[in-house]
């Protein structure tokens, strides 16, 4: 991968994530009194870009979303006090390659796949974190279970004893403003107070990931406790 760590770069990268964290520090004043994990979306971001941002700025979450990605980077990455997440949409057949890498799996939304997390993890003896990502906006084309089946979606994986439920993702549509994406973050939150302590009993810390870079602020005021940023860290993505 071509490498872009000038100078330049680095001061950027400072600067764009001095200001985020001043943005989440103001959004948390209008909140629920929640901590924010700032987690860095990662995708077509070379390892040494990553490296810089966890070993200089106390980033300690990252997330990729496509496992041959996540493979290719895997063994240049300094994983040493940091969280690698796995944030896409994931084919059945790949859990394999990364139920050892990732410490939890944002997008969980089926059972077939709920069901292959639990076979790899029993596998090598862990028990695997994952958030259910929810289709907030019932999308078509978009991963996650719908608002109406995400009852009986909690109560079907509850059988799975090496998958463990830490709380909900959401990636909302694409909205005009922050008053449209507030529809959506404030549903997801009730989902998430209402709905998930009634099917998961002594949830650990329950995570709600919602909120990327053009939706952030709004997602931390509706209650979200992890966002996932890219673009406003990175930069505009060059090649995908
Ligand atoms: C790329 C990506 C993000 C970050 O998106 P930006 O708009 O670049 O901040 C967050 N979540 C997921 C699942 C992604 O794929």
């Amino acid at each position: 991968m071509k490498t872009k760590l000038s100078n330049d770069y680095k001061a950027d990268l400072e600067l764009n994530i001095t200001h985020i964290r001043e943005k989440i520090e103001e959004a948390k004043k209008d909140a629920k009194g929640q901590d924010v994990t700032l987690l860095c979306a990662t995708k077509t971001v070379p390892a040494e870009v990553i490296n810089y941002v966890t070993e200089n700025f106390g980033i300690t979450d990252i997330g990729e979303n496509r496992v041959q990605e996540l493979l290719e980077k895997y063994d240049e990455l300094n994983l040493e006090n940091v969280n690698l997440h796995f944030i896409g949409s994931l084919q059945t057949n790949k859990v394999k390659y990364i139920i050892d890498k990732v410490c939890m799996i944002h997008s969980l939304d089926s059972v077939r796949l709920a069901k292959e997390i639990d076979r790899q993890a029993k596998k090598i003896g862990k028990v695997m974190d994952v958030l259910v990502e929810v289709n907030i906006g019932e999308e078509e084309n978009k991963g996650g279970i719908s608002p109406g089946e995400l009852e009986s979606f909690l109560d079907e994986i509850s059988v799975f004893d090496n998958i463990r439920v830490r709380g909900l993702m959401t990636i909302a549509p694409n909205c005009e403003g922050n008053a449209e994406y507030s529809k959506y973050f404030e549903k997801t939150y009730a989902f998430f107070i209402d709905i998930l302590p009634k099917k998961i009993h002594n949830i650990y810390s329950p995570i709600l990931s919602m909120g990327m870079s053009d939706s952030f602020e709004t997602a931390i005021k509706c209650g979200s406790n992890l966002i996932r940023l890219g673009t406003v860290i990175f930069g505009r993505r060059e090649y995908k």
